[in-house]
């Protein structure tokens, strides 16, 4: 016996089979799709009402999910969708006759989920021009404030569970490190919103992507809090990145072994004389491994230095640059660590970005009459360096 699941699904094959995927109009077969989705939520719903998954000894979810092949998160929805579709007769049909998507009739399921924990009802006509009338993103916030207008307990408790789920990782991985993580909507609101305070263009010449500009914004904040010197000491010193380097990696020498980061492998030579030009320096001399000499730490820049340069600038001196002269670090124009003295006239305030265009992305500054000029690396030796003795079409 042919049932209907049964043509069901050779009128899927067939019509993956001959439909001419150039004349299929996506937004009808779009509604197909979504009404699918709704009489498998439904399906799925008299499944778990029999009690299907008890036979196959799992849990409701684990049991759609592994039937539905989906991730548990989604086989919730389809539990969800399902239970309340049968509930709200309206939406029910609204997404079978393709008056409303599925995502829309998911959003409008879960909030009358919600309210249902203490007996409210939703307004099905009401929702269903909603969910015409706005986009989705709309739809769920509305929906939120809904929620949280009628059922505010519940809301609270499903923010302290978000919460619950808050973190974050950092890990290191092939000389970058990765970042991963969960915030619940106000610590991530006020993250987002630092970041992006920090990660507008700085000046014409700015040519970083949006996500290489909110990568640095993230790293310029690490970087502020520790020249602040205000965070907490952690065995008895502020927190800092530490750099192990000889006189012949902080020159750049040729030959001269990497430098290393204390927490995270070797660093570029231009890395570290970036960090020489505003850091702090120890100085140990060591004879055959053996520690005999330990200096005391000076700056590259002294306190007062620094002081009168930032009563000299407003702004980072990079072109164009509006960031803040407390959001900038000293930099020799003379590089410090090819022996540029640490004078006034030497030292210049340079933003994160900018103090490292002028060390690692090979710009330079010059002096032109009292103030100064940036120039963009030049082309034809970045070129050369690429592949020495390949020749390039004129
Ligand atoms: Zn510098
Ligand atoms: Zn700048």
């Amino acid at each position: 016996m042919v049932g209907e699941l049964e043509r069901l699904e050779s009128a899927a094959r067939d019509f993956d089979l001959f439909a001419d995927d150039d004349f299929v109009d996506p937004a009808r077969l779009a509604a197909v799709v979504n009404a699918l989705q709704g009489k498998l939520c439904k399906v799925l719903h008299r499944s778990r009402m029999r009690g299907d998954h008890l036979l196959a000894g799992q849990g409701a979810v684990s049991w759609a999910a592994k039937t539905c092949k989906v991730s548990g998160n989604v086989a919730v929805d389809r539990l969800c969708v399902g239970a309340q579709l049968e509930e709200m007769p309206r939406v029910a049909e609204a997404l079978s006759s393709g008056e409303i998507g599925y995502q829309a009739a998911s959003t409008i399921c879960h909030l009358q989920e919600r309210v249902g924990q203490i007996g409210a009802r939703i307004d099905e006509e009401m929702w269903i021009r909603n969910a015409k009338d706005f986009s989705i993103k709309d739809l769920r916030e509305i929906a939120t404030k809904t929620w949280h207008a009628v059922n505010p307990e519940d809301f609270c408790a499903a923010v302290e569970e978000n919460f619950e789920r808050r973190q974050l990782f950092i890990s290191e991985t092939d000389g970058m490190y990765r970042l991963d993580g969960w915030l619940e909507a106000e610590g991530g609101a006020a993250v987002k919103t630092a970041i992006d305070a920090l990660a507008k263009r700085l000046g014409a010449a700015d040519d970083r992507s949006n996500k290489q500009r909110r990568a640095d914004a993230l790293v310029e904040i690490a970087h502020h809090a520790m020249n602040q010197g205000t965070l907490p000491r952690r065995n008895g010193a502020r927190p800092h990145i530490t750099v192990t380097t000889t006189i012949e990696g902080l020159k750049g020498e040729l030959g001269a072994a990497a430098s290393d980061l204390q927490s995270g492998g070797p660093i570029s030579s231009k890395t570290v004389q970036r960090l020489a030009c505003d850091g702090t320096l120890s100085r140990v001399l060591k004879a055959d491994s053996v520690v005999v000499d330990v200096g005391r730490a000076t700056r590259s820049a002294s306190p007062a230095q620094w002081r009168a340069l930032k009563a000299r600038h407003r702004t980072c001196s990079g072109p164009g640059c509006d960031r803040p002269v407390n959001w900038t670090s000293p930099h020799h124009i003379e590089f410090w660590s090819h022996g540029g003295p640490s004078n006034l006239s030497n030292l210049l305030p340079l933003c994160y970005y900018h103090h490292r265009l002028v060390h690692e992305g090979g710009w330079q500054v010059v002096r032109a009459g009292e103030g100064v000029r940036f120039i963009p690396p030049d082309r034809v030796i970045a070129r050369r360096s690429r592949a020495p003795g390949m020749a390039w079409a004129a």
